[in-house]
């Protein structure tokens, strides 16, 4: 099918989209286009003007600042899954971007594009929830950093305000490691659900705890309880074991064609551990 008809925007500087965004309050932001244009094509929304930021410099690249790793908002998921630093450095989200979709739409989908749509199946927020990071917003008149966890408002709503754009993702660089596991029916398909887990260590008991799950709720999920529970705490089996049924505290499952309720409860604390375990570098 084709889309409806629209306008078509290409601005050269944040500034100039930002402004033509707020002046035009059904227009929206097209990154990669691999969730947007699906979603126009089948005619589930159409939209009269659209801001195509591809060709907006500096939102590109991937770089280490001070305690930070940068990440431009256009950069492309198969960037991420492919960068050997952030493969060394935060392995779940490189996991993460290799697990998503398929070559096509890795090089085409962003990193923003993914946060943004706010799809709460979609594979990098649940990883921004685990790694503490903050996302960089710029409208025509001021810039704002706003936490992952504060970011995801419901399904498909975010904290994102109109003539707003989502422009570099900075996550803390704190000497962790982690895993992305993500339960799937095919290869390339979405999660049935997901879950990141990010952990730095002191000695043998556990400093910090960042953990993120995909598909449990309305959005992507901090599991808070969890992660403060494990804090201090060496990663015994009866710990995790404790740790696991404490995700379910923030997860909100319906039965569907995936599974009831009761196996999506088991799947996600098998996938926690086995995450866990899975972790390099870690002591258990
Ligand atoms: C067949 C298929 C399978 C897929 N499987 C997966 C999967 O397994 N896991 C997964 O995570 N994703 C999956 N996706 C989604 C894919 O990762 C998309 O690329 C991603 O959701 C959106 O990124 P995009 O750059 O294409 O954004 P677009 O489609 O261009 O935009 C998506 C939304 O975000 C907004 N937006 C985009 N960038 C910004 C910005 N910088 N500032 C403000 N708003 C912005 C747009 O206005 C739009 O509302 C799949 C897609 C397809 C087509």
């Amino acid at each position: 099918m084709f889309p409806d008809k629209f306008d078509y925007y290409a601005p050269k500087s944040i500034e100039e989209a930002a402004k033509f965004l707020s002046g035009h309050e059904d227009a929206k932001v097209l990154a990669g286009g691999q969730s947007l244009i699906p979603l126009l094509k089948l005619r589930f929304t159409s939209v009269p003007e659209i801001v195509d930021i591809g060709r907006i410099k500096g939102l590109d690249g991937i770089a280490f600042q001070g305690n930070y790793l940068e990440i431009g908002s256009m950069v492309c998921t198969s960037e991420i899954a492919e960068d050997s630093s952030i493969r060394k450095k935060f392995p779940a989200l490189s996991e993460a971007a290799g697990q998503i979709a398929d070559p096509l739409v890795r090089n085409r989908g962003t990193i923003g594009g993914d946060i943004c749509h706010g799809d709460p199946a979609n594979d990098f927020p649940a990883v921004m929830m685990a790694l503490d990071a903050e996302f960089e917003i710029s409208s025509a008149t001021k810039k704002r950093t706003v936490k992952a966890e504060d970011f995801f408002v419901d399904t498909f709503s975010t904290a994102l305000e109109q003539g707003e754009i989502l422009t570099k993702i900075k996550i803390p660089d704190t000497g962790s490691s982690g895993r992305y596991m993500k339960y799937k029916k095919y290869a390339g398909d979405f999660s049935i659900l997901g879950i990141a887990v990010n952990i730095s260590m002191d000695g043998k008991k556990v400093r910090k705890a960042g953990i993120g799950l995909t598909n449990c709720g309305p959005t992507a999920l901090k599991a808070r309880e969890a992660e403060e529970y494990l804090a201090g705490k060496e990663l015994s089996d009866d710990n995790l074991a404790k740790a696991s049924e404490l995700l379910l505290k923030v997860t909100d499952f319906m039965d569907d064609d995936n599974g009831s309720v009761k196996f999506k409860e088991k799947l996600l604390k098998y996938l926690f551990i086995r995450a866990v375990k899975g972790i390099g570098g870690v002591p258990k």
